[in-house]
C-alpha cells in the first residue's frame, strides 16, 4: 500500500464520523500524489503526513448565555489550532447551527495550505460555535460573544493565534469579541482581524475575499484570452463573500444573475442590483426574497434541499459558489457543463464535492479555480491588517487594494507554475495544493518531529 493510502486509511479510521474533514484530506492528498511519491522516503521518515492530519490541538468548550427573556442557553465552542509551521495560527470563526468538530477541522486543514499560498507567514487554524446569530437581538449576540471570548482568550494572542470572521461572524461579532478580549487581558493588540476602522481594522478587509475571488478569476481568464466582461455569472450566497464578489464582477462588466440565502434564491436577468442586496443583508438583516418586492423583473425560488438544482440549473458562463461547503454535487456539475458553463471559481470553502471537481477538471476548455486559491484574499488582507497593527500604521484603501490585487495575481501564477512543473498545465486544483504544501512540508521537516 502506498504511503498516501496508508495515511488516508488511518485518518478515516481515526476520524470516523468526520466526513467533511476526511473529504478535505482525501482531496488534498490525491492532488499531491506526484510530490509525495517523489519524496516518499523523506516524508515517511519524518511522519510528515501523519503529523499534517493531526491538529496541534483542538479546544472545545461550553458557551453559556442568557437570551432577552432571561432563558439560559448552552452552545459548544471550538478552536482548532492545526499547524503553525510557517507562522501563528490564523483562520476565521464560524457561528452557524451546523458547526461541529468535523467542519471546523476541514476548514482548519484547508487553511494551512491556503495561508501558505498567500506567501505570508501565517499558519492554519479555525474555530466557531453551533450558535445561530440569525433572529437574535444585538444584546443576545453580545452576551454570546462575551461568553465565547471568556474562554477563547486563553488560547489566542497576536503572535499565537489570530482569528477572524467567517459564516455568521461579521463586523458586529468581531467588535463584541475584541471588546471582551481587551477587557479581560488589558491588551490592545492585533488579536483579531476584520476589526472596525476606528479600532485597528484595515480598509478593504470587508470586501477583500469577494474582490480577491474576482481578481484571481480575472487573472486566470486573461491568461486564457478571456475576461469577466459581458459574461453571465451565477453566484450562491448573499453574505460577505457573495456581495463583494458580485460587486467586483459587475464592476468588471459581468452580469450577475443569481444570488441566494439558506431559504431560497433569486434570478434577475437584468443583472442583480448588488447594492440593494448589500443593504438588505448588511443593514436590514433581511431575507433575499425581499429583493423581489422592489425589483419586479426578478423571480424568487424557495430552496427545500441543497440537492435540488437551484442556481446551478440556470445557464451561465461563470459559476461562483459563495455560500457554504458541498453546494455543488455531481448532478449540479453535469448540468452546469451541459448548459455551457466554462469557468467555475470557488468562493466558499470546499463548495464542490470531490466528484464534482473531477467533472470540472475533465471538461475540456473549462477553467476551474479552487477555493484555497480563489478565496485567499480574505486571509491575505487579514495578514496585512496584522502587519498594520504591529507597525501601528494604517494604509490607504488604494494601497491595500493594490497589495490584494498583486497577491491574487501572484497566487494565480504560483499555482499555474506548480501545475505546469508537474506536467498538469491548467489543473489549478493540483497546482494550488502543491504550491501551498511544499513550503509547509519543508518548514515541518526543518523543525523536527514535533
Ligand atoms: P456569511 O455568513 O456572510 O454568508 C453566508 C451566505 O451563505 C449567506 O447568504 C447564507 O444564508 C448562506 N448559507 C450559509 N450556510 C448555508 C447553508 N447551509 N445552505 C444554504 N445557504 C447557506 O458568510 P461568508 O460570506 O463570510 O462566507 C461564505 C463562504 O466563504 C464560507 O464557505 C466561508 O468559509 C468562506 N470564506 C469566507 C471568508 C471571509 O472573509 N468571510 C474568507 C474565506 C472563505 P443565510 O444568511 O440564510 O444563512
Amino acid at each position: 500500500m502506498s504511503y498516501i493510502s496508508e495515511v488516508l486509511e488511518m485518518t478515516e479510521k481515526k476520524n470516523a464520523g468526520q466526513p467533511e474533514f476526511t473529504q478535505a484530506v482525501r482531496e488534498v492528498f490525491n492532488t499531491l500524489s506526484q510530490v509525495i511519491e517523489a519524496n516518499e522516503e523523506k516524508y515517511k521518515q519524518n511522519a510528515l503526513l501523519e503529523r499534517l492530519v493531526e491538529p496541534d490541538r483542538q479546544i472545545m468548550f461550553r458557551v453559556p448565555w442568557t437570551d432577552d427573556k432571561g432563558v439560559p442557553h448552552v452552545n459548544r465552542g471550538f478552536r482548532v489550532q492545526f499547524n503553525n509551521a510557517i507562522g501563528p495560527y490564523k483562520g476565521g470563526l464560524r457561528f452557524h447551527p451546523s458547526v461541529n468538530l468535523s467542519i471546523i477541522k476541514f476548514l482548519g486543514f484547508e487553511q494551512i495550505f491556503k495561508n501558505s499560498l498567500t506567501g505570508l507567514p501565517i499558519g492554519g487554524g479555525k474555530g466557531g460555535a453551533d450558535f445561530d446569530p440569525k433572529g437574535k437581538s444585538d444584546a443576545e449576540v453580545f452576551r454570546f460573544c462575551q461568553s465565547f471570548m471568556t474562554e477563547l482568550y486563553r488560547h489566542i494572542g497576536a503572535d499565537v493565534d489570530v482569528p477572524a470572521g467567517d459564516i455568521g461572524v461579521g463586523g458586529r461579532e468581531i467588535g463584541f469579541l475584541y471588546g471582551t478580549y481587551k477587557k479581560i487581558t488589558k491588551l490592545y493588540e492585533g488579536v483579531l482581524t476584520g476589526k472596525g476602522l476606528t479600532y485597528g481594522g484595515s480598509l478593504i478587509r470587508t470586501p477583500a475575499t469577494g474582490y480577491g475571488i474576482v481578481y484571481l478569476g480575472e487573472a486566470m481568464l486573461n491568461d486564457h484570452g478571456k475576461s469577466f466582461k459581458g459574461q453571465r455569472v451565477t453566484i450562491t450566497g448573499s453574505g460577505n463573500v457573495a456581495i463583494y464578489c458580485a460587486q467586483k464582477a459587475t464592476e468588471l462588466g459581468a452580469k450577475v444573475i443569481t444570488m441566494s440565502d439558506s431559504n431560497g434564491w433569486i434570478l434577475d436577468e437584468n443583472g442583480i442590483d448588488v447594492e440593494a442586496v448589500r443593504v438588505l443583508k448588511e443593514e436590514k438583516r433581511a431575507r433575499i426574497s425581499e429583493y423581489c418586492d422592489t425589483h419586479k423583473g426578478a423571480k424568487y425560488f424557495e430552496t427545500k434541499s441543497m440537492d435540488e438544482l437551484r442556481v446551478w440549473g440556470v445557464p451561465t458562463d461563470i459559476a461562483i459558489p459563495c455560500a457554504t461547503q458541498n453546494d455543488i454535487n455531481v448532478q449540479h456539475a453535469k448540468e452546469l457543463v451541459k448548459n455551457g458553463c466554462r469557468c467555475v471559481i470557488e468562493g466558499a470553502n470546499m463548495p464542490s464535492y470531490n466528484e464534482a471537481v473531477e467533472i470540472f477538471l475533465s471538461t475540456k476548455g473549462l477553467l476551474f479555480a479552487p477555493a484555497k486559491a480563489a478565496n485567499a484574499g480574505g486571509v491575505g488582507t487579514s495578514a496585512l491588517e496584522m502587519s498594520q497593527n504591529s507597525m501601528r500604521l494604517s494604509w490607504t484603501a488604494e494601497e491595500v487594494d493594490s497589495k490584494l490585487h498583486a497577491m491574487m495575481n501572484n497566487i494565480y501564477h504560483n499555482m499555474a507554475a506548480a501545475a505546469k512543473k508537474y506536467g498538469h498545465t491548467d489543473n489549478f486544483a493540483m497546482g494550488a495544493n502543491i504550491a501551498g504544501f511544499e513550503k509547509v512540508a519543508e518548514a515541518m521537516i526543518a523543525q523536527g518531529i514535533q
